[in-house]
């Protein structure tokens, strides 16, 4: 890969976007045979070494099959993957019913439900395997500032007024996507009216692999596994879901008054709970595109499906977008904008990704509400789901995804 190109250039796919998403598209696109251009407004060194984010990403079994594959995979050290073993759902009522999911006894690499790695790092591996390929250009602190789009090709024009051509667009620019707008394509913006803060946090009990996940009065808890340098499990993340004012009240106060009050929050159930890092925080907002596609333009990533990170399947769709957007291309004329081969993409994507939106958010609203009869229903739909074996294995199977 190189870092600067010519200006003037002309390219197969030009990826709007260095997120995940748009890294991982371009290298499905590059090794497909595509001479691929990446553009990102952040600085290269942003690229090359990420900073934690916060988000830790519950890779579902396909993911880390595609990243496998990809080559990416040895990139990420293998002290920083962190197996899931059990999912734990709990209403936050002390000695209330729980649901736990865990994978299917006796089969391949289904000891795990899924697979814990910080976002950064896997942002991180895949610029160091995009690296590896001679078929992509990356042009760095740069954005895409708009484009126009013919039958033939793509025109876009970049923030430092130069001009770019391809036979495709793909925008891969996250949730609020201006390409996406002017491509004229609306969303369905769902505004949960809460924040998220998420960090790391040291504990004395150990975390087991467990994925801890509650739904209190006025709060929604995760402490969720994850690795260290040293391979110990006493590092969870916590994810904390509350109104605005409280998580800007959280982010500001001490670390050690943070580390009160969340141990607390979180009844100790991983004892004392220490602040192990940055605090950062995201509002939630849930995208859904109306269309993943227009003339010579494609929409991936959270451009075109920003789910809730409730179900932790944000990234897991976009990884699977780029890839039907790609396999999609490849059964086509051999043109990278062809016309049909994007109509059968939205398609095959959308039948993907609607369901599972649909329900997330169904879940996230069912357990953001604290009105009487949210309460109990989801006291009472707790201890029923535990009961429901058929439903549990359908709920287990979503969170793994086994690789095909
Ligand atoms: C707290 C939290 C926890 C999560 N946990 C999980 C999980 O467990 N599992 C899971 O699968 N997902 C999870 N997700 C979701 C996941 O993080 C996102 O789906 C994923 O990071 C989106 O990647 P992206 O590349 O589409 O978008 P982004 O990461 O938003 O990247 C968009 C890129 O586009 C660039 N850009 C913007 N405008 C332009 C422009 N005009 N021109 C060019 N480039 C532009 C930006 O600089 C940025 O680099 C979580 C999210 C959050 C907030």
């Amino acid at each position: 890969m190189t870092s600067f190109a010519p200006l003037q250039t002309e390219y197969d796919v030009i990826i709007a976007g260095g997120g995940p998403a748009g890294l991982a598209s371009a290298l499905s696109f590059a090794r497909s045979g595509w001479k691929t251009c990446v553009i990102e407004p952040s600085p290269i060194e942003t690229l090359v070494n990420p900073s934690f984010d916060g988000r830790e990403i519950a890779l579902t079994h396909h993911s880390m099959h595609w990243l496998k594959e990809a080559g990416v995979w040895p990139y990420i050290a293998s002290h920083a993957i962190c197996p899931l073993k059990v999912a734990r759902i709990e209403s936050g009522q002390e000695g209330g019913p729980s649901l736990l999911f865990s994978p299917p006894q006796g089969q391949d690499s289904a000891d795990a439900l899924g697979f814990l790695v910080a976002n950064h790092l896997i942002r991180k591996a895949l610029y160091q395997r995009l690296c590896e390929e001679e078929n992509v250009t990356l042009r760095a602190g740069i954005a895409v500032h708009d484009f126009k789009a013919t039958r033939d090709d793509v025109t876009l024009n970049l923030t430092d007024s130069s001009m770019l051509k391809a036979r495709l667009l793909v925008a891969a620019d996250g949730r609020f996507s201006k390409l996406r707008d002017q491509a004229g394509i609306g969303a369905i913006i769902h505004d949960f009216g809460r924040n998220v803060l998420v960090c790391r946090v040291k504990h004395d009990v150990p975390h087991d692999n467990v994925a801890l996940q509650w739904f209190d009065e006025e709060q929604t808890i995760a402490l969720l596994p994850v690795s260290d340098e040293e391979g110990k499990d006493c590092f969870s993340s916590l994810v904390l879901t509350l109104p605005p004012g409280e998580i800007e009240r959280l982010k500001s106060v001490s670390p050690d008054e943070f580390g009160e009050e969340v141990t607390k929050r979180t009844r100790e159930r991983l004892g004392k709970l220490v602040l192990a890092s940055g605090r950062i925080t995201y509002p939630l907002k849930a995208v859904y595109a109306h269309r993943f596609h227009a003339q010579r333009f494609a929409l991936i990533g959270d451009a075109a499906v920003g789910m809730h990170p409730i179900t932790a399947h944000g990234f897991n769709l976009g990884l699977k977008g780029q890839e039907t957007l790609v396999k999609s291309l490849l059964q086509g004329s051999g043109d990278p904008g062809d016309r049909r081969a994007l109509e059968r993409f939205s398609y095959q994507h959308r039948w993907h990704t609607a369901p599972l939106f649909a329900a997330t958010n169904a879940i996230a609203v069912a357990y953001t509400r604290d009105e009487f009869p949210f309460l109990i229903a989801r006291r009472i739909g707790l201890g029923l789901a535990e009961r429901l074996t058929p439903f549990k294995k359908a709920v287990t199977r979503f969170l793994m995804d086994p690789a095909a």
